[in-house]
C-alpha cells in the first residue's frame, strides 16, 4: 500500500495531533483533516506524562511555543489519596528516577527502614527516594540546569496540565494549517466498506464521496471507521477496570498560590476516585465511577460533596468506553485516540497513547509502501502498549485494602489473573 493522500477524521486532540506529527515528517504528503462541526470532542483530558517530551521535540515544539495558549502548568509528579484505606493519606509517584548512589543505597533499604520503624508513613518512600520531591512539596519548579538534582531531567521527565482542547486548536491554528495541512468541516455521514482495500470511500453530509490512500479514525469514542464500518472487535477492560462514567467541573481558583500545585491528584472516594488538576487559569476536576455501583444523579452529589461546590458550577457528565480495539490498524484504517481505546484516566494515558501510537505510525511510514507485515508490527506493538498500561492501571485498584462500600469490596475481591504471570484462584 503506498501511503501518499492521508485523512484524518476527527479534530479533537487526537486528530490535531496527528495532523500535526504527519506533516511535521511527511511535509510532501497531502495531508487533510476533516471534522464535524456539529459533533463536540470530549472536552476533557488535561493531564499528561513525561514522555510527551519526545514527541514535542520530534515536532519542535517548545514549552514557549504553546503553554500560555493552552492554559498550561508544569506537572512533576501524580499524588494518590485514600486509595489503600479510606483514610489512608496521600503518597507521591513522581516523575524521573530514584537517586541512589551506586553501592551505597538500594531501592531496597527503604523497605529496611520499614521493616525497622513501621510507623513510617508511605508517603516517606518517595520523599526518601525522589529529592525532586522538594520541588513538589515547596510548590517550586527549576530547569536544573546545572544537575543539581541529578535524578531530575527537566526536559524529559516534567509534563504538563493544559486544556487538551485549546492544545489541539492551538496545534490548529499555530503548527498544522501554516504547515500545509488542508481542513475540512464536514461530518461523515456514510461509509463504502470494500474487502480489499478497507475504505473505498467515505460520504460525507454534502454527498461528496472522498478516497484517501490512509484513513486516520480518530473519531472519539463513535469509532466511526474500525468499530462501525470495518466492525473490528472491541475488548473491554471492564474485567479489572470497572469504571465506565465521569462527572467533569472547572473551578476557578481561591487562592491559586496555594492551589496550582505541580502535581495532579487522585482521590479515592466511595464509588471511584477524583481528579483535581491545576491549570493555569482554573482547576480542572472530575469524578470517575462506576455506574453499576451508584447512579449518576447520586455520583453527582458525592463529587460535589468531595468537592465542596454545588451547583455554581458547571458539570459534564461523560459516559466512557474503556478497553480496545483487537487490532488499530486493518488495510488502509488506523485508529488513534479514543477511537483506538481507553484504559481510564488514571496515570493521565488517554493522550500518552496518542503520542506513542504516533511515534509508531511515523516509523511504519518511513518504509513509504506499506505491507500487511508492517500493520501486524504496528497492531503487536501498540496493544502491547495498551494490554501494559491496562494492567499498570489495574494495580492501583488490586492493591487496594479499601472495603468501606460495595464497589471497593467488589475491587478488592475481584481477580486480577490477566495481570499477573502467575496466580491462583485461591
Ligand atoms: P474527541 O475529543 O472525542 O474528538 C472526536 C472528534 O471526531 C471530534 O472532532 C468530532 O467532531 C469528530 N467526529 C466524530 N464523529 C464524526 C463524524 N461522523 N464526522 C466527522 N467528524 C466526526 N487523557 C489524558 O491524557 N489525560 C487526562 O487527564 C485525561 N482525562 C480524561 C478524562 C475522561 C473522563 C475521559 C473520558 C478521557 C480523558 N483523557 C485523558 C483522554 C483524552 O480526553 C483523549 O485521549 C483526548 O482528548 C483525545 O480525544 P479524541 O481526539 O480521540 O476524541
Amino acid at each position: 500500500m503506498l501511503v501518499n493522500d492521508i485523512k484524518i477524521i476527527g479534530g479533537g486532540s487526537a486528530g490535531w495531533m496527528t495532523a500535526a506529527t504527519l506533516i511535521s515528517q511527511f511535509p510532501h504528503k497531502k495531508i487533510t483533516l476533516i471534522e464535524s462541526p456539529k459533533i463536540a470532542t470530549v472536552g476533557v483530558g488535561e493531564s499528561t506524562l513525561g514522555l510527551i517530551n519526545s514527541w514535542m521535540t520530534l515536532l519542535g515544539i517548545e514549552d514557549e511555543d504553546f503553554m500560555s495558549h493552552c492554559d498550561a502548568s508544569y506537572k512533576l509528579s501524580i499524588g494518590f489519596e485514600n486509595f489503600y484505606r479510606k483514610d489512608s493519606g496521600q503518597f507521591h509517584y513522581p516523575f524521573g528516577s530514584p537517586y541512589i548512589e551506586e553501592n551505597i543505597a538500594t531501592l531496597n533499604d527503604w523497605y529496611f527502614k520499614k521493616f525497622l520503624y513501621p510507623n513510617t508513613p508511605v508517603s516517606d518512600y518517595a520523599e526518601c527516594l525522589f529529592p525532586q520531591m522538594a520541588l513538589v512539596k515547596q510548590n517550586r519548579i527549576f530547569k536544573n540546569e546545572q544537575n543539581q538534582i541529578p535524578s531530575f531531567n527537566f526536559k524529559a521527565d516534567v509534563a504538563y496540565h493544559f486544556d487538551a482542547t485549546k492544545f489541539g486548536l492551538w496545534l490548529r491554528d499555530h503548527y498544522c494549517i501554516p504547515k500545509g495541512v488542508k481542513h475540512q468541516k464536514a461530518e461523515v455521514k456514510d461509509t463504502k466498506v470494500n474487502d480489499d482495500v478497507g475504505i473505498e470511500y467515505i460520504v460525507l453530509d454534502d454527498d461528496s464521496k472522498v478516497k484517501a490512500d490512509l484513513f486516520i479514525d480518530c473519531t472519539g469514542f463513535s469509532s466511526l471507521l474500525i468499530g462501525k464500518a470495518l466492525k473490528e472487535p472491541f475488548e473491554s477492560f471492564e474485567d479489572v477496570l470497572p469504571n465506565n462514567s465521569a462527572w467533569a467541573t472547572r473551578i476557578p481558583y481561591k487562592n491559586k498560590k496555594k492551589e496550582l500545585v505541580g502535581y495532579t491528584n487522585c482521590t479515592a472516594i466511595d464509588n471511584g476516585w477524583v481528579w483535581n488538576i491545576p491549570l493555569w487559569s482554573r482547576i480542572g476536576s472530575g469524578y470517575v465511577y462506576s455506574d453499576k455501583y451508584i447512579s449518576d444523579d447520586d455520583a453527582l452529589l458525592q463529587f460535589q460533596k468531595h468537592i465542596k461546590k454545588g451547583d455554581e458550577l458547571e458539570y459534564k457528565h461523560i459516559k466512557m468506553r474503556t478497553g480496545t480495539h483487537k487490532r488499530t490498524w486493518i488495510k488502509n484504517v488506523c485508529a488513534i485516540g479514543l477511537s483506538a481505546g481507553f484504559i481510564e484516566p488514571l496515570e493521565s494515558n488517554g493522550l500518552y497513547t496518542v503520542h506513542e501510537f504516533l511515534l509508531r505510525l511515523v516509523r511504519t511510514l518511513q518504509r513509504e509502501y506499506v505491507s500487511q507485515w508492517d500493520r501486524d508490527v504496528y497492531n503487536s506493538a501498540t496493544k502491547t502498549l495498551f494490554i501494559e498500561f491496562k494492567e499498570f492501571v489495574a494495580m492501583h485498584f488490586a492493591l487496594s485494602h479499601r472495603d468501606d462500600t460495595e464497589y471497593w469490596r467488589d475491587i478488592m475481591n475481584r481477580l486480577y489473573s490477566n495481570c499477573l504471570l502467575y496466580t491462583s484462584d485461591a
